[in-house]
């Protein structure tokens, strides 16, 4: 009855694990099964000859072939150096996220004899402008039309919040995943998602616990046996003891121990590795992750949330019983532990199917009305400023709800509106009055976006022929930062007319949109001449080499 929407898919890109849902006949977000019949997909890429190999098998083939299989991808995302090698052929990120991508959209295709076009993907909070839009490149490489890119923490509140619309409150969303930790507060009401402070840490996750397993293994072989080498440089034994740890941390998250074995070099050694040596292996790896929330919080209070209603768990590594135990101690409140593989799927796959009821309401009421609504967003604030009457509203709503069999209430209430913070600083290397190198943040982390934020800069000398800008990022709040700690994400010269005095004012513009991405206008201001200037995206693929990799993308089978 209801295949008149646009299906719009909600894909959780994760760093260990990835998943892929829509929302069913019923206004149910449900998690699609892939071809092995698994509700999570490996994010393992298994370079094997001419085929592409995504998900368990090549997690497995990691042992086998350590050289040929890339893993935690997620973790390079944006990065410029990051080149795969493989054959004569080079990949960056972007193309090999956009594999696990498609097989995540042939298998659900598969399932559902549909092809998958149009989807929402999810990314960390903190992902910076670079890594933002390289998740949107692997959306485009892998052939999809990017609706949106929105926060992991977002898209779990929003599957949270949609369980229960009635009531107002502010949660706190913890998100420990397979490589990354973030934290975030949210404001949710019935038309709207608001991140309000969102923290954490990148380089912190569920593997970060494996790898004190791992630790721990090796030093109890050496004690055992006597030997000394360290047996990770053999990359059989890394592998393996990486496999048997991540397993044993998640028998332990059911039982109190769990026997692990290790085989390096014709020599076995067998073991019992209890929870509460695990848990004391890696209590300052929690400890980090109540320090991140407590900053967070820190930050909150300063934008005027003094407090939160609720915490909700999500990601596969709050499986451990002592984060809900630690999180419980810190802050007196029973965390909710929700769907915590599948709230992010389900939650893009929620906002993916509003923007797509959304749509087809503007598209409705635009031909009642003959008014255009070049911007679907602006409903709500047409409908506001009376612009649009409410009963051709309610009456474009009830045709919806009849022709698709959703109930009334979920069209209406489709235009949900997310509001979004900048996880980073963003700003410009300029002269202090000491004359020293410094980056003068013009966007400040946690600031909420859409922002347009402009600040004046001046030339040194007279006559300058042009003005290097270089755009930095960081995880500062201070509005005056040394270089060393920022990142130089993007560069643009502008180019000035000859003859100028020196001082001449700059004024640089930062176009902030809800989505993360940023433009950049300098303007010249002293004779009213404007120059604007083009920023190039150093580190994202792009071009030829974009060009390329949909084609290799197109020609390549993914398993
Ligand atoms: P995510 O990125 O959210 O898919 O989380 C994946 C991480 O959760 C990986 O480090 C997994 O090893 C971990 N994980 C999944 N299930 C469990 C479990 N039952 N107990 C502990 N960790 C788990």
């Amino acid at each position: 009855m209801n295949n008149k929407i646009k299906r719009i898919y909600g894909i959780d890109l994760g760093t260990t694990y990835s998943s892929i849902s829509y929302v069913d006949e019923y206004g149910k977000a449900v998690i699609i099964p892939n071809a092995e019949n698994e509700r999570v997909t490996p994010s393992v890429v298994f370079f094997d000859e001419n085929n592409i190999v995504v998900g368990e098998v090549a997690k497995e083939s990691a042992k086998l072939y350590p050289n040929e299989v890339v893993s935690f991808i997620k973790r390079s995302m944006g990065e410029p150096n990051f080149i795969f090698e493989y054959g004569s052929e080079h990949y960056r990120p972007e193309e090999i996220s956009s594999y696990i991508l498609k097989k995540l959209a042939q298998d659900a295709g598969q399932y559902l004899s549909e092809e998958i076009t149009d989807v929402v993907i999810t990314c960390p909070a903190y992902f910076g402008i670079n890594e933002r839009e390289a998740t949107r490149k692997a959306g485009e490489i892998a052939g999809f039309n990017v609706r949106q890119i929105i926060n992991e923490p977002t898209a779990a509140a929003i599957a949270y919040g949609s369980l229960d619309t009635s009531s107002e409150k502010v949660v706190l969303v913890y998100d420990l995943g397979g490589g990354t930790f973030d934290v975030t507060m949210i404001d949710i009401r019935a038309d709207s998602v608001e991140v309000i402070c969102t923290g954490g840490d990148h380089n912190l996750g569920g593997k970060d616990w494996d790898d004190r397993i791992v630790a721990y293994l090796v030093e109890k072989f050496q004690e055992e046996t006597g030997i000394k080498e360290d047996i990770l440089d053999d990359p059989d034994t890394w592998q393996d003891l990486q496999l048997s740890a991540e397993k044993a941390k998640k028998i332990l998250s059911q039982r109190p121990k769990t026997p692990v074995s290790v085989t390096h070099g014709g020599n076995r050694v067998k073991m019992i590795l209890e929870r509460e040596k695990f848990e004391e292996l890696t209590e300052d790896l929690l400890e980090r992750t109540v320090d991140f929330t407590s900053e967070m919080l820190g930050a909150a209070r300063g934008k005027g949330y003094e407090g939160f209603d609720e915490i909700i768990l999500v990601g596969g590594a709050t499986r451990m019983p002592q984060v809900a135990k630690r999180i419980e101690k810190e802050f007196s409140i029973a965390p909710k532990v929700f769907d915590p593989d599948e709230a992010v799927a389900k939650g893009a796959a929620i906002y993916g199917w509003k923007l797509a009821l959304n749509d087809d309401l503007v598209r409705r009421i635009s031909e009642k009305t003959k008014k255009e609504i070049d911007r679907p967003e602006n409903l709500s604030e047409m409908i506001k400023k009376s612009e649009i009457s409410a009963d051709d509203f309610k009456k474009a709503a009830q045709e919806l709800a009849d022709d698709t069999g959703y109930t009334l209430p979920s069209v209406e209430n489709a235009m949900l509106r997310v509001k979004n913070v900048t996880s980073k600083s963003f700003g410009v290397v300029a002269h202090n009055p000491t004359d020293e190198e410094i980056v003068f943040n013009v966007v400040l982390r946690n600031t909420a976006v859409p922002v347009n934020a402009k600040k004046k800069f001046y030339t040194a000398v007279e006559n300058q022929k042009t003005v290097l800008i270089r755009i930095m990022e960081s995880e500062t709040s201070d509005i005056e930062i040394p270089i060393e700690n920022a990142e130089e994400i993007k560069t643009a010269i502008l180019h000035l007319p000859p003859n100028l005095p020196a001082d001449l004012p700059i004024e640089i513009t930062f176009d902030l949109n809800g989505e993360g991405q940023l433009h950049i206008t300098a303007v010249e201001t002293s004779e009213f001449r404007q120059v604007q200037v083009v920023v190039d995206t150093a580190s994202v693929i792009g071009g030829e080499e974009l060009e390329k990799a949909k084609e290799r993308s197109q020609t390549l089978v993914v398993h």
